[in-house]
């Protein structure tokens, strides 16, 4: 495949020195469209052929824009390795923590979680005792409350996810923090900081002096952002987008999708304003949920035609509706 590598070059925002992965560059084609259903839907396996550096000491391994594979972070310091997220189930925590100490050699490993669902967080056990998992305190009370009943609905997500949760254990974190915690990995610093919206605990990874941020599933590429339960929350989740955007950062990585700039997070903000915009509207002119539902569901459908996994809009109208009602929050069926 070939690459421009100019394009690349503002992609990553001007670094001097760097590899980059063909699904960057796919990204990069103004004219990217819908993913095709089946390779949107391959069995979720993290591939550690995809780990591409994105800055010095910085790597990600790529998303293939495959349902429930995320983009996963390796953050090299002089002391300690930090891996943000391990892939769904023990088979792929395994390939994380392989690529992990092929990067690490003799390094210790910390393992910390963009927030705790099970495509990000459920390969967790396979750092026990290889790694001091570290996570916010809402998260962990959030794994704790929910884990067991999330690792039971994925397993009802078709043969290819149940085999990739075969023998998932939730393993506790070795410590918590509470708003942020600076880890002083050796000439690197990584700021974690609870920044809750997309679950009660997600947290974000800062990178001060790359000016990176991880962002887990607060941003994701050209994928409709999900809401899977009543924690995720509509105009707060406007509210932290808008406060990644104001991070002194070049680039950010997604919870899935492509690593961009600013520009990937705006996106996700202009997309939930406009459906509480579309929502409200309709709520003045007095439509019912169901109304608003059927009405608004088309017009943004075919605002963002090349985004995926449409299903997720009508989430969004009644996380936005029952917001702007004060009515109890009716979301579909999960899957
Ligand atoms: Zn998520």
């Amino acid at each position: 495949m070939m690459i421009d590598r100019r394009a690349a070059l503002s992609l990553l925002g001007g670094a001097a020195s760097f590899s980059i992965h063909p699904a960057f560059a796919q990204a990069m084609a103004a004219d990217a469209g819908p993913t095709d259903p089946a390779k949107l839907n391959a069995p979720p396996v993290v591939d550690r052929g995809r780990l591409t550096r994105i800055a010095d000491g910085v790597h990600v391994i790529a998303d293939p824009r495959i349902n429930l594979v995320p983009n996963i972070g390796i953050v090299e310091g002089s002391e300690a390795v930090l891996v943000i997220d391990t892939g769904l189930g023990p088979a792929n925590g395994r390939t994380v923590l392989e690529a992990a100490r092929a990067v690490a050699g003799n390094r210790r490993l910390i393992l910390t979680l963009t927030h705790f669902h099970p495509e990000h967080g459920y390969g967790a056990q396979t750092f026990s005792g290889q790694a001091e998992i570290v996570y916010g305190e809402a998260q962990a009370a959030e794994l704790k409350r929910k884990g067991e009943a999330y690792l039971a609905m994925f397993r009802t997500f078709g043969p290819a996810v149940a085999a990739a949760l075969e023998g998932t254990a939730i393993v506790a974190p070795d410590r918590t923090f509470a708003g942020e915690t600076v880890l002083d990995l050796g000439g690197r610093k990584a700021v974690l900081r609870e920044m809750p919206a997309h679950t009660a605990g997600d947290q974000v990874v800062i990178l001060p002096g790359e000016r990176i941020v991880f962002c887990g599933d607060l941003v994701e590429t050209r994928f409709f952002p999900i809401f899977p339960d009543e924690d995720a929350k509509g105009s707060r989740w406007i509210d932290v987008l808008a406060a990644l955007e104001g991070i002194d950062a070049i680039r950010y990585v997604p919870g899935h999708g492509e690593i961009g700039g600013r520009e990937i997070v705006a996106a996700v903000r202009t997309y939930l304003e406009r459906v509480r915009l579309e929502v409200k509207r309709r709520i003045g002119g007095g439509a019912d949920e169901e109304l608003v539902d059927r009405e608004v569901r088309p017009v943004i459908k075919a605002a963002y035609p090349n985004w995926d996994n449409d299903m997720w809009i009508s989430f969004a109208i009644r996380v936005f509706h029952a917001e702007a009602t004060g009515r109890p929050l009716k979301l579909p069926a999960f899957n």
